[in-house]
């Protein structure tokens, strides 16, 4: 058997995979067991922000997986320590609880919410209003949490306590207000679904009410975070500071890691026994951490991120087939005139360009460190592919 084979027989099938196998990955290109090379212009979904096994990210996992590679959560380890304290000095909340993935973040985020309305006003204040059009994860309550009705099948009974409010639409979040809402969560930008940013307006509006009404505010930046779109967290973008941000993808370089941090209002809700994870901030999980966060904060990087955003997006319009972009920074949606998203993907890795879709649009989210030369191949693949007929 092949490894694809070996693989479809052993693994159940809820990808809809490509027929590559991936045996390595250097910089911002992987080789295929064949030797063929491709650019990367999707980090693994937001995950490989220092592209390919980066020499610093790599020898500080390696040191690390020889140094000790986990201890229970009841213990400490200084290296643990040391991310959470660069990781609180960097977005400026005051507390953080690791988990593992971007679901656990937000299952986190929610269960800390319900039990800041619970201590503060007892049973039956446990709603969160999310945004029509958000994903939050595949757990069953991050799952409840998403508001697409697609992915509300098959596994029911979901878990109750989430209303959708419209995106964009104030009136609509006003009328959703009811007495039982303990908090509100979004994304800046609706990544899955479709790259959409919110309105600025829309967002102050947001946090304003939920400033008003004692209202906990959750950002989902599991996609947006971690200098994605140009600034550490997309917030910044929208001049707000949500009670609670939730982080994943990108925050370890590779190796699994989620992040709820909070802010002086709510970060010991969560007290002793009411919350845990095994792996949750794992040490080397936070090695790859602690390069990842210094490299994002190193000067200019950040710059770099918007200048790259800009030029790949200045560049996309050119094309014919491109009827336009969407998204923040290096948090790119485009929008096709006539071709099928799944089908410009499936065409450029063909090609040697690993693309991502939502919805249907063509998605980037290339290594926030890609070089201007790896761009221009990617592009030059990208427009042949877009403009073949
Ligand atoms: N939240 C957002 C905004 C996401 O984009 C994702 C994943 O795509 C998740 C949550 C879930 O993250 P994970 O797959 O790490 O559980």
């Amino acid at each position: 058997m092949n490894t694809i084979e070996k693989f479809d027989s052993s693994v159940m099938h809820t990808y809809g995979r490509f027929g590559v196998v991936f045996d390595k990955g250097e910089k911002r290109t992987a080789t295929d067991e064949n030797g063929k090379e491709y650019i990367d212009f999707g980090s693994g979904i937001g995950v490989n922000c220092l592209g390919f096994c980066d020499n610093d990210w790599a020898d500080a996992v390696c040191t690390q997986v020889r140094t000790i590679q986990h201890t229970s959560n009841y213990y400490y380890t200084k290296v643990q320590a040391d991310f959470a304290e660069k990781l609180c000095k960097t977005t400026g909340y005051s507390k953080i609880f690791f988990g593992n993935s971007g679901a656990e973040s937000n299952e986190c985020a929610i269960k800390l919410a319900r039990k800041y309305s619970f201590d503060k006003y007892g049973k039956g204040r446990h709603n969160i209003i999310t945004l029509v059009n958000s994903f939050h994860g595949r757990t069953l309550c991050t799952l409840s949490a998403t508001g697409q009705d697609s992915f509300h099948n098959y596994f029911f009974p979901f878990a109750e306590g989430f209303i959708n409010a419209k995106a964009n639409d104030i009136d609509d979040l006003k009328s959703k207000l009811n007495g039982t809402i303990c908090a509100v969560m979004l994304e800046f930008v609706q990544g899955e679904g479709g790259v959409i940013a919110l309105d600025k307006d829309y967002v102050k509006q947001v946090a304003e009410i939920c400033r008003e009404n004692d209202i906990l505010l959750i950002a989902d930046e599991v996609q947006t975070g971690v200098g994605r779109t140009g600034k550490f967290l997309a917030s910044e973008h929208f001049g707000v500071k949500p009670n609670v941000t939730t982080l994943a993808k990108g925050l370890a370089g590779g190796v699994p890691i989620g992040a709820c941090l909070a802010d002086e209002k709510c970060d010991d809700v969560l007290s002793k026994g009411t919350h845990g994870s095994t792996f949750g901030g794992n040490p080397i999980a936070c090695a790859g951490g602690n390069v990842v966060i210094d490299k994002v904060n190193s000067d200019g990087f950040l710059e770099e991120v918007t200048a790259k955003g800009k030029y790949i997006r200045d560049n996309l319009e050119t094309i014919d087939e491109v009827a336009g972009t969407s998204g923040l920074g290096m948090m790119i949606g485009i929008s096709l005139k006539t071709k099928k998203a799944s089908d410009v993907a499936a065409a450029a890795l063909e090609n040697g360009l690993m693309l991502l879709t939502a919805k249907e649009k063509v998605r980037l989210l290339p290594p926030l460190n890609i070089t201007y030369d790896e761009i221009d191949k990617g592009l030059e693949i990208l427009k042949n592919v877009l403009n073949s007929k």
